[in-house]
């Protein structure tokens, strides 16, 4: 993937030694120890483009391990062929390619493999694989342990700074579920407003271990359409939860305002504690869920009630461009977060990146999330592409004189590094790269070629 623009081998080259923030990631342990060649092909997301290319038994079929790879590679032989031109497909191709030296998918190249599948549940492994990605500081979604956060025993994996995982707090349903989100703080909660200060409580004991933001995926389950309750609409369904164990609270419409009140409250806590509050919004991870509802414009009265909070809008909001361009230019409390995109979608994320540049000021952008679980080689092989998109967005401006090469450097710096670090606070020292000369070919040797740590591999 590059772009034809000229001076394109000179600004990936550039990009190739920023250093990268990751902006969202899920890596609460290192992992995974691959057991299955497949395992590697499909683990991921290219698993939720197999299943639309397949169906539910096919895709059971494959990952049945038990059944041999003479067994299955039929069936994994005609989803590939449905399948491998999609940018979650070519996370799989760089990674075969980098980490098994296989250019293409073959019952050979599978065979090959088997010998030598990586054990990633070794950190130095694990770190090595960040070094070669250029990876250099992470924010963590990995719903930890309360106890653990608040006594600081919780160990990160490496290059990671804690998330505050907000929707649980805010879906409550039931008394059950009220006592369960606090139950690190050891006491009975009986009322609305003690729920409200242990969950300020438990937030303020995150901030303490070194949180940097809040971090929100409730659009997997409901509509980012908050609403704005009075506590008394929230407290009539909080204390008919309480009056009874047994209850709980009807989706959607019984607890939406307990839910929308919480969510606000929220929003004021991260105010007061100067965290921003990144949002999930657009594509959902997995197939069969409902868009409509994750759409960021859903956020606008939050968005313009909270002004004093910062929100990250996640995932270039994909496929609501629009919107999203309109929330980024309009509101001074927004910021476009391409986490996950630029793999959902690269060709998107170029256009994006393009647009953002004309429409959005430059320094609201944060270009890069992983937005795995473990998975390491595939956060490497999503860096990779991350860096094609932004070094072809903005070659393709410099190549229509939009703006200079060194222009396009600076935004290139800002976009993959300067501003999510100033964002998140995370106080990384970086200096920008000193230009170098152009490579011939950016392909994926370049990577290779560019290695600053080599791993130990799994034999
Ligand atoms: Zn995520």
């Amino acid at each position: 993937m590059r772009s034809t623009a000229k001076c394109y081998s000179e600004l990936r080259a550039y990009c190739e030694d920023i250093p990268l923030i990751d902006c969202h990631d899920h890596s609460g342990v290192c992992g995974p120890k691959y057991e299955d060649p497949i395992q590697v092909v499909l683990a991921g997301y290219f698993h939720s483009d197999a299943h639309s290319a397949s169906s539910d038994s096919d895709i059971a079929f494959l990952e049945d391990k038990i059944r041999s790879l003479d067994e299955r590679w039929p069936v994994l032989e005609r989803v590939w062929k449905r399948t491998c031109h999609t940018g979650y497909a070519q996370v799989s191709r760089r990674v075969l390619k980098e980490f098994y030296g296989e250019e293409t998918l073959t019952l050979d190249a599978l065979k090959r493999m088997e010998s030598n599948l990586l054990d990633l549940t070794d950190p130095q492994i694990f770190e090595g694989i960040l070094e070669r990605a250029g990876i250099v500081g992470r924010v963590l979604d990995i719903w930890p342990d309360t106890r653990q956060v608040l006594d600081h025993s919780l160990e990160l994996t490496p290059r990671g700074v804690l998330a505050i995982s907000l929707p649980q707090f805010h879906s409550v349903r039931s008394y059950t579920e009220v006592q369960q989100r606090v139950a690190a703080l050891n006491r009975t909660i009986t009322s609305l407003d003690e729920y409200l200060e242990a969950c300020r409580q438990i937030f303020e004991g995150h901030k303490a271990f070194g949180a940097v933001t809040f971090k929100d995926q409730s659009a997997y389950n409901r509509t980012l359409v908050y609403g704005n309750p009075t506590k008394a609409q929230a407290e009539e369904v909080f204390n008919w939860l309480m009056a009874d164990p047994r209850r709980s609270a009807s989706y959607p419409e019984g607890v939406k305002p307990l839910d929308d009140f919480l969510f606000n409250a929220f929003m004021r806590m991260a105010r007061d504690l100067d965290l921003p509050v990144q949002v999930h919004t657009g594509h959902m991870a997995g197939i069969r869920n409902d868009i409509v509802k994750t759409n960021a414009i859903g956020l606008t009265s939050v968005i313009e009630l909270h002004r004093d909070v910062r929100f990250d809008i996640f995932h270039a909001n994909w496929p609501y461009s629009g919107e999203l361009l309109f929330l980024g230019k309009n509101y001074p409390n927004v910021s476009l977060d391409f986490c996950w995109a630029n793999i959902i979608d690269p060709v998107y994320s170029q256009n994006l990146f393009k647009q953002a540049l004309s429409s959005v000021p430059h320094g609201k952008i944060h270009g890069y999330g992983s937005d795995y679980g473990g998975s390491v080689d595939r956060a490497w092989a999503h860096a990779s592409i991350a860096r094609d998109n932004i070094a072809i967005a903005l070659a393709d401006m410099v190549d229509m004189e939009y703006l200079d090469l060194d222009e396009a450097k600076d935004v290139a710096y800002s976009w993959l590094f300067s501003n999510a670090n100033e964002f998140f606070k995370l106080g990384l020292k970086h200096a920008a790269p000193q230009a170098r000369a152009p490579v011939v070919e950016p392909d994926v040797t370049l990577f290779s070629s560019s290695l600053k740590h080599e791993p130990e591999m799994a034999e």
